[in-house]
């Protein structure tokens, strides 16, 4: 076996990697977790958490990540922070670049996740953080008895959505299609929630302001007629794109660049895992984040242990 820094390396820190970390470190694996940001993933911007088993009442996402670290570090991962920006496969042994260095492991569990995707509309730039935001947590309290528009239709849109109406007056929930994807539970919500205005059949089209936003422009598909609403906050929520920029194209991904992998979490490489959101997969949540980085650590393990032999 040729020698490396690391039996295992993981990259990203959300509920996929710091629950792959849990399994490694009590496996006795020689782990470390690398993050570019502060742990935690997308939980660290949801407001609260209701189906994530285990907590009878919810719990907030920041609680949430609060405990998944803490139990992550009591059980003695380590997690350094640096942003990983490329990976050498080519060897048995995988070398894992950050800007200031690299470290060697014989094996990797990509646990990359996801950011969202923007509407991809004139003005859309402009006004990122002046009125467009993707994380009502964040900024849901800045419009306070205000009128925001959410665009998108499944559970994310919808449940933060329900969170705006806490602040804002009025929340126009702006969807493509005539009824909503998300979980009956939440649509039954959003149904009886008057400050919850749908608009169906409709894209938005053009935001406009000066300073900060002020109106946006929707189009209804069916009838193709134009809208503007005056609005003060637009929340995108309208599907996540995959943190894969940096992988290697040996490694198999499906056409919108998630991370293909087997049953066992393995990637198109030996030796290179994936969890998560990152991967191609029916269904992105916390329970499916964590239940995919479990079985990436075990079979890293066994990886770890084929090569000994
Ligand atoms: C607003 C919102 C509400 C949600 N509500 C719910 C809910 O109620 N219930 C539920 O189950 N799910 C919910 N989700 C989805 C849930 O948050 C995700 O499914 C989950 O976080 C996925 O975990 P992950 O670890 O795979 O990825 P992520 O949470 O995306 O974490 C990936 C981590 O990797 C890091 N990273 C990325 N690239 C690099 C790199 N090159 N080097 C180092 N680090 C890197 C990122 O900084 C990030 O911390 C919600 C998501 C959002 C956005």
């Amino acid at each position: 076996m040729e020698k490396a820094d690391y039996d295992l390396i993981i990259i990203g820190g959300g509920p996929a990697g710091l629950t792959a970390g849990i399994y490694a470190v009590r496996a006795r694996l020689n782990v470390i977790l690398y993050e570019k940001l502060v742990p935690g993933g997308q939980i660290i911007v949801t407001d609260w958490v209701e189906n994530f088993p285990g907590f009878p009442e919810g719990i907030s996402g920041m609680e949430l990540v609060d405990r998944m670290v803490a139990q992550a570090k009591r059980l003695g991962l380590k997690i350094e922070n640096n942003e990983v920006i490329s990976l050498d496969i080519s060897g048995p042994v995988k070398r894992v670049v950050f800007p200031d260095g690299a470290i060697t492991a014989h094996a990797v569990i990509l646990a990359t996740g996801a950011h969202p995707k923007k509407l991809g509309v004139l003005g859309e730039e402009a006004f990122l953080g002046k009125g467009i935001s993707f994380c009502a947590t964040c900024d849901g309290p800045f419009y306070k008895n205000k009128v925001v528009a959410a665009v998108g239709g499944g559970d994310t849109a919808v449940q933060e959505s329900i969170y705006l109406t806490k602040f804002a007056k009025k929340v126009y929930l702006i969807h493509r299609r005539d009824q909503l994807r998300a979980t009956k539970i939440l649509q039954e919500r959003a149904f009886a929630n008057d400050k919850i205005d749908l608009i169906w059949n409709s894209v938005v089209t053009g935001v406009e302001g000066s300073d900060g936003l002020e109106k946006i422009t929707v189009k209804n598909i069916k009838t193709g007629e134009f809208k503007e609403f005056p609005v003060d906050g637009c929340f995108i929520w309208v599907g996540i794109l995959p943190n894969s920029g940096f992988i290697p194209d040996t490694i198999k991904k499906d056409e919108y660049g998630f991370i293909i992998t087997d049953y066992k979490m393995e990637t198109s490489a030996p030796g290179v895992f994936a969890a998560g959101d990152g991967r191609s997969t029916p269904l992105r949540q916390i329970a499916t984040a964590v239940g995919d980085a479990a079985i990436a650590a075990f079979s890293a393990e066994h990886y770890i242990e084929s090569l000994k032999n």
